[in-house]
């Protein structure tokens, strides 16, 4: 564990049972504890001042792929799950193998309940998430929401590629949060990072990535519910783009509140 520095030095028993209102007060301790430049060392920081399991989430962006890419080589006791809604790009479905066989693992998939899939599409159509919000948040739940939280179950702290730079709600994004919604530790190691010294990185690195990237694809999830970016467009503008409002996620990244949770120091920026 790292040297004790404060009030929080019993972190993870601190954390589990802390009142959520103290968790803005908690976060930037935590933030203190697990700094570094480096993605792996702040992942190495993050596994050694959180006791219990770390649990990291890839759709096989790029910033995912980047993640992937240190916790494998250097083998960081960190899992690695997907979550295969069913509707992915074929060149998704590609990379994951192909990262599979480039680092020699296997990457465990959590899927969407089959009865729940057949009773939504019975109720609004196979793609019925081009008709109405509601649907699409239905479909989101059904195939991402649901699926994440039997991945999460029992986990400590919850990995993330989340940028802040990434547009939409994604500004307030931190390298550590308190995820109200699941409560568990939340953490963006690529918080800081712009997209362009991530794709360098990955470049340099030799790291696989989605060939749509190079399409104009810049944020890639569902395959219906994706599509190449207009030039100037925002990172994120190519999501769900039929939907007139800003709040375009799908349900994953919200804490309890509706809103990315924040700390103080974020806030205060
Ligand atoms: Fe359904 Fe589209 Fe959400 Fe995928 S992104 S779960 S297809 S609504």
């Amino acid at each position: 564990m790292v040297e004790a520095q404060g009030p929080f030095d019993d972190r993870r028993e601190t954390l589990d049972a802390i009142d959520p209102v103290l968790a803005d007060v908690a976060q930037p301790a935590l933030i203190a504890r697990i700094g570094g430049e480096t993605i792996p060392d702040r992942l190495r920081a993050a596994c050694a001042a959180i006791d219990g399991r770390l649990v990291f989430t890839t759709s096989f962006g790029i910033e995912d792929q980047l993640i992937a890419h240190h916790i494998f080589t250097e083998k960081l006791p960190v899992e690695i799950v997907t979550l295969d809604t069913g509707r992915l790009f074929p060149s998704t479905y590609q990379l994951w193998q192909e990262t599979e066989e480039r680092y020699g693992v296997r990457i465990k998939s959590f899927h969407p309940d089959a009865n729940s899939v057949a009773a939504m599409v019975a109720d609004a159509g196979i793609n019925g998430f081009y008709h109405s919000k509601d649907a699409r948040i239905s479909c989101c739940t059904v195939r991402k929401v649901e699926p994440l939280g039997r991945a999460l179950s029992g986990a400590a702290a919850w990995v993330t590629g989340l940028r802040a730079d990434q547009s939409g709600q994604r500004a307030a994004v931190d390298l550590a949060a308190w995820d109200r919604e699941r409560g568990l530790i939340k953490l963006a190691p690529l918080f800081d990072w712009t997209r362009d010294r991530v794709a360098a990185e990955c470049t340099s690195l030799g790291i696989p990535v989605n060939a749509l990237h190079a399409k104009g694809f810049l944020s890639i999830g569902c395959e219906p519910c994706t599509r190449a970016l207009q030039p100037g467009e925002p990172e994120r503008a190519g999501r769900w783009w039929w939907e007139s409002d800003e709040a375009r996620e799908c349900g994953l990244h919200v804490g309890a509140d509706g809103r990315l949770v924040r700390s103080k120091a974020a806030a205060a920026a």
